[in-house]
């Protein structure tokens, strides 16, 4: 590297969606737009009304265009949007303002949607933090195009874009004008814009501080999703070495895929690596990276955009698609709402995290339990021995109790309608709460199989949101305490003889899996795209040398430790 390149400005963010880019920079300093309070004459009215309507048609086809070459994720995305749009109830209070208020019509729009959006901001609600964003943008649409402005951005082939903060719709349109990366000032990493990101395979930044102003005069940019950094201006030589590598990984990870190496340790332990996902577009990834099945298949997206739970043939027609789409077995977590997921049947609530959600939610909500219940288990009947069904959220063992009390119920349904059911169905619970792994031995009595969440675990342990960008700090899943909790875990599931898994992000992470094998834990569920990379970790250490190094790492007393930990195995 030369010294020049030591210069150049970067920019540090969390890693949205993992990646590495190089490209024109495309920045967008949208400042905040002021709208006046104008007054119409009476004649003005019914021309004022048309033109809402008019600017309302037009940003519905430009959502139906955008819908056309959208996978079900991001259409579903759209499709929320569009039913804000099209609501009778904005429609009547912008005509009211226009009419009896005799307001312009931009003001009008602007005015009403302002009203909710103060409403939502009022609740301080993080749930609703997305919400405020699509409004917002929705607002300014409606507004330029009722006042006929049109945008006419020239975008870049493989532009990198750097916005303070972007709704779904938006990162759609650029990404089919060419924009290949994202930056935002603003948004956590499970923020709408995240998701649609990874779900496009373009890398993303969030909670980029400042990553617009200090963007504004940069022509090229190095986006490193991965370490978490813009690079502003890199020099040619720098860029010329990024390319390079950028292509050399294509080739490695190609070759690597191609390999089909065994998943053992150096001296022949077995252990198994499956896919995270959540939707069927997610199997390509995860066949191509030699995934064993899904480890985890999260269902929220089933609920996604605020829409009422789906059809139970809807239900079994995505679950279809995930059984057909890759071999092997598929863990399906039962919706997990709540908390940071958004979904129309959560209320609004002080502390959401430690709310209404996973399994409390569903043993309130009978129908959407019982249809999602009735929907796995006959999936379960025609793919018998493939299928578990794993509960979230669990703290309490009355919980799983009720959770088999349902199943066997509706198995027993299923039988009298004379639908095949598999009566060895596994019935497991995601460690992810504290109460849950202190209790271990009690859960493992009453469930076929655990699998460690130490996304929540982390967040519920060391009472720290994982969303907040302010403290993300403090968010260590490193951390010792939360290492003695899994160990708690493993040691009651292999000592009451039930399968124990981990699905959160230590499991596809470099200094996490090693630790996890040498724990004891054979079975890792993780992104489709970090399976290569952990494989090739897993493989190259005899289990003993990481059961010394899992050791240690309960031994240790920070996050900081682990990490030196780590290097003193990936170094020695
Ligand atoms: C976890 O909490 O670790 C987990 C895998 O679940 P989610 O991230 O979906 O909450
Ligand atoms: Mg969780």
């Amino acid at each position: 590297m030369s010294s020049n390149d030591l210069e150049a400005a970067k920019v540090q963010g969390l890693p949205g969606s993992e990646g590495l880019i190089v490209g024109p920079l495309l920045v967008i300093d949208e400042k905040e737009r002021i709208v006046h309070p104008e007054k119409i004459s009476a004649s003005d009215i019914d021309r004022h009304q048309q033109l809402f309507i008019n600017a309302r048609t037009l940003y519905l086809a430009e959502l139906d265009d955008l819908l056309s070459n959208l996978d079900k994720q991001t259409s579903e995305i759209i499709e929320a949007q569009k039913h804000i749009v099209a609501d009778q109830e904005i429609e009547i209070m912008i005509n009211k303002m226009i009419g009896d208020d005799q307001y312009c019509v931009d003001y009008a729009i602007y005015k009403t949607f302002n009203g909710f959006i103060e409403r939502l901001k009022e609740s301080g609600s993080d749930l609703f933090r997305q919400r405020i964003i699509d409004l917002e943008n929705i607002r300014d649409r409606l507004v330029a195009l009722s006042c006929d402005e049109q945008e006419h951005l020239e975008v870049e082939k493989g532009a990198i874009l750097v916005v303070r903060e972007i709704s779904p719709t938006d990162l759609v349109t650029y990404h089919e004008r060419g924009v290949k990366g994202l930056v935002m000032d603003k948004g956590g990493v499970t923020s709408h814009a995240a998701l649609i990101a990874r779900s496009l395979n373009i890398p993303c930044l969030v909670s980029a501080k400042h990553a617009v102003h200090s963007a504004r005069d940069a022509k090229t940019g190095i986006l490193d999703a991965n370490k978490g950094e813009l690079i502003l201006d890199p020099s040619a030589d720098v860029v010329k070495s990024i390319k390079k590598a950028i292509k050399a990984e294509k080739k490695r990870l190609q070759s690597e895929r191609k390999k089909k190496e065994r998943s053992e340790t150096l001296d022949g332990f077995p252990f198994h690596l499956r896919a995270n996902i959540e939707f069927p577009q997610e199997l390509d990834l995860a066949n191509q990276n030699g995934g064993e099945g899904v480890g985890l298949l999260r269902t929220e997206a089933l609920l996604y955009g605020g829409m009422a739970n789906k059809s139970e043939s809807e239900q079994d027609a995505f679950l279809k698609k995930i059984l057909t789409g890759i071999q092997g077995p598929v863990t399906i977590r039962l919706f997990d709402v709540g908390g940071d997921k958004l979904n129309v049947h959560t209320p609004d609530e002080d502390n959401p995290f430690l709310g209404w959600r996973g399994i409390r939610m569903l043993l309130d909500e009978k129908d959407m339990f019982c249809s999602q219940l009735r929907s796995i288990l006959k999936c379960a009947g025609k793919y018998p021995g493939r299928i578990k069904i794993l509960v979230p959220m669990v703290s309490l063992v009355e919980e799983v109790i009720e959770v088999r009390n349902a199943v066997e119920q509706v198995q027993q349904k299923l039988l009298e309608e004379g639908i095949p059911i598999d009566e060895q169905v596994p019935v497991g619970m995601m460690i992810e709460v504290p109460s849950a792994a202190l209790l271990a031995d009690k859960f493992a009595r009453e469930v076929d199989f655990f699998s460690i969440g130490t996304n929540d675990l982390t967040q519920y342990s060391l009472a720290v949101d994982r969303g907040n960008e302010r403290i993300c700090n403090i968010y260590q899943h490193y951390h010792p305490a939360v290492w003695k909790l899994i160990k708690m875990s493993v040691d009651a599931a292999i000592e009451n003889e039930i399968e124990v898994s981990v699905c959160g992000e230590l499991a596809g992470d470099p200094i996490g899996a090693p630790c996890l094998l040498g724990l004891g834990v054979t079975d890792l569920s993780m992104a489709p795209s970090s399976i290569p990379k952990v494989k090739k970790i897993l493989t190259q250490y005899p289990l003993d040398r990481l059961k010394k190094y899992a050791m240690d790492v309960l031994e240790s007393t920070s996050g900081k430790e682990v990490q030196i930990l780590y290097d003193e195995l990936s170094g020695g």
